[in-house]
């Protein structure tokens, strides 16, 4: 939709911890791209726990209103959160997911094999869906004669299940391999996650999507038996789609496989709103030492770029991080190299 238009304005929430040290690199990612795409322009938006602790918001309106009136995309690096009930704060990624309708998480798993020439040994994609499950957030805290009694209500709606199930079967259809597994635990939760199950496999038989996904083929499989299986024998997955708990946990579990976290890209993609995010967090850990890895986020950028329709920048930029991570001479130490977020970005970008 966006292919013909002369500019690009992308939306920057850098957020807290080390989404601070890789938007960055990101956003200098997409300007090395040159004429490749539209002449991009950043705008920078605030949110976040840091944001809150200063201004006692950690959305503000006005980043909410830019990036629905003005931005074309946007790059979200990761939001701190409290282990502990803050009064008054709630997560702005989940909150932003809702406000954009962002219903899907997208998020390509590949590893980077050791000469071009061969297959990577991981290459999947987790479809997790971004807006209800366990996340909607409605829990409970009630004192009984017994105790402490938690609840937390998990939603499973027949439309996002559907949503989320066309939006898998779309991206399996343009890989080679056109697989779809759907992750469910319906042996325990037959309503909800049978809902989804359900839902997921109808979504090639409804009447105004006939013969659109004949080529797909499904499996469906318990989520606890997912991970085993991801572990032992990875190259069996294509497309994983999953209700939103259970697609966190198998990305984070998937980005293992493939050597860090800091690798890993998603966009949050809507039908009128593409928002690229690194899957990893704020890292406390390593917060303001310049060692973050920065090339998920720069990942991100490409596949944000891609979803836009873009896809020979998309490409330029993917193959450079994929020769950077092959060379192994700029790596961050999560990868087991001494490089620093700046040289590891410096080198992408010699290489885009
Ligand atoms: P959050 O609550 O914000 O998710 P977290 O403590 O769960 O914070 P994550 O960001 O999810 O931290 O990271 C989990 C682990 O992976 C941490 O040890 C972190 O240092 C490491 N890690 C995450 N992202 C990167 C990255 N880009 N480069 C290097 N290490 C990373
Ligand atoms: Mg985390």
């Amino acid at each position: 939709a966006n292919a013909n238009k002369q500019s690009l304005k992308v939306g920057l929430i850098p957020g807290d911890g080390i989404g601070v040290e890789v938007i960055p690199a990101a956003k200098e990612a997409i300007l090395a791209l040159g004429s490749d795409i539209p002449k991009p322009e950043f705008v920078d938006l605030a949110a976040g726990f840091e944001h809150f602790t200063r201004h006692g918001t950690a959305l503000p309106d006005e980043t909410v209103q830019i990036m629905k009136e003005e931005c074309d995309c946007a790059l979200f690096g990761a939001v701190s959160s409290p282990t502990r009930k803050v009064v008054g704060y709630s997560s702005p990624i989940v909150a932003l997911r809702k406000v954009l309708d962002l219903y899907a998480n997208v998020r390509p798993v590949i590893s980077v094999a050791a000469d071009s020439s061969q297959k990577p040994a991981v290459d999947l994609v987790v479809v997790r869906e971004n807006t209800e499950c366990l996340y909607v957030k409605q829990e409970e805290l009630k004192f009984t004669e017994n105790g402490k009694e938690a609840r937390a209500t998990r939603l499973i709606t027949e439309r996002a299940s559907r949503h989320i199930g066309q939006m898998a079967f779309e991206i399996a259809k343009g890989r080679p391999r056109k697989h779809v597994t759907i992750i469910h635990k319906s042996n325990v939760l037959s309503v909800t996650d049978g809902l989804f199950r359900e839902t997921v496999r109808e979504v090639p038989t409804l009447p105004e999507l006939a013969g659109k996904y004949d080529d797909v083929t499904i499996a469906e499989q318990i989520v606890d038996s997912a991970v085993y299986r991801l572990f032992r024998e990875p190259q069996i997955y294509d497309v994983m789609v999953a209700p939103n708990l259970y697609g966190d946990i198998l990305s984070d579990a998937a980005a293992a496989l493939v050597g860090s976290l800091g690798l890993v890209p998603s966009v949050n993609a809507g039908d009128k709103f593409i928002m690229g995010e690194p899957v990893h967090g704020s890292a406390p850990d390593i917060v303001g030492q310049n060692i973050a890895n920065p090339l998920a986020s720069i990942r991100s950028a490409a596949l944000m770029l891609r979803f836009l329709g873009y896809t020979k920048g998309a490409e330029r930029i993917d193959r450079a991080v994929e020769e950077v991570v092959r060379e192994g001479r700029e790596l961050t130490p999560d990868l087991g190299g001494k490089g620093t977020t700046t040289g590891v970005t410096e080198a992408v970008l010699k290489k885009i």
